[in-house]
Order: C-alpha cells, then structure tokens, then sequence
C-alpha cells in the first residue's frame, strides 16, 4: 500500500514517501484529483465516489439527493479531520471529545454508505 500509487485503478509502484504517481501526482496538485470519501483512494475530484465505489453501491446513489449530499459532506469532514488531526497538541479535552465524536460520526456514515 505505501509503495503503491494512491489512485483507485492506478498499480504504479512508487517511493514509500510519496502518495501517487508521476502523473497522478501532477494532477493532485492541479486539483483534478482527490480522496474518495469510502475508500480513501484518489479519485477525480469531479466525480463524487471512485468508479470502484460506485459499482459497488446501489444506483441509486446517483440519483437520490440526500445520499449524493452526504458524500459531499462526508468528504468534506475528512479533509477538515486530517488537516485537524495533526494540529491538536494542547487541545483541551472538550474540544478533543467534539472532534473524537466528529469522526465517530463520520465512520458511522461511511458505513452505511459502503452498504448502499
Ligand atoms: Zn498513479
Ligand atoms: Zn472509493
């Protein structure tokens, strides 16, 4: 996993202390790519799941608002969880228990979306 290119369909063996590719890694940092929120692999970022992800849940993920809304959201938190994650030193214990609460959270809606 760590010498593997971190997009979803991409078996390109790199350095353990890189993430993607040569050309995933371009395309990263141009924006067109970033995490699935069920996966964490990278997916493009115009799509809301990678194409794995979206085959295996149920069609109506794309059609149904809510759930679509969701991903979006969950996507989101995660990009704000490990920005956070890395930031807490000298944190007092009630905000540390908000954000332990915020990814419990978001593991739990992972889930269900992972379940269709
Ligand atoms: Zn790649
Ligand atoms: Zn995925």
């Amino acid at each position: 996993m760590a010498n593997q290119c971190k997009f979803w369909d991409c078996f390109e063996k790199i350095s353990p202390v890189h993430t993607f590719c040569g050309d995933h890694f371009e395309w990263a940092q141009a924006g067109d790519i970033d995490d699935c929120p069920l996966c964490d692999r990278g997916k493009f970022s115009k799509y809301p799941l990678c194409t794995d992800c979206e085959t295996n849940s149920s069609d109506s993920i794309k059609t149904d608002n809510t759930k679509l809304a969701t991903i979006h959201l969950l996507s989101v938190v995660n990009d704000l969880m490990t920005m956070v994650n890395s930031d807490t030193a000298g944190w007092p214990d009630e905000k540390l228990r908000q954000l332990d609460r915020l990814e419990h959270a978001a593991n739990m809606v992972r889930k269900e979306l992972q379940s269709g």
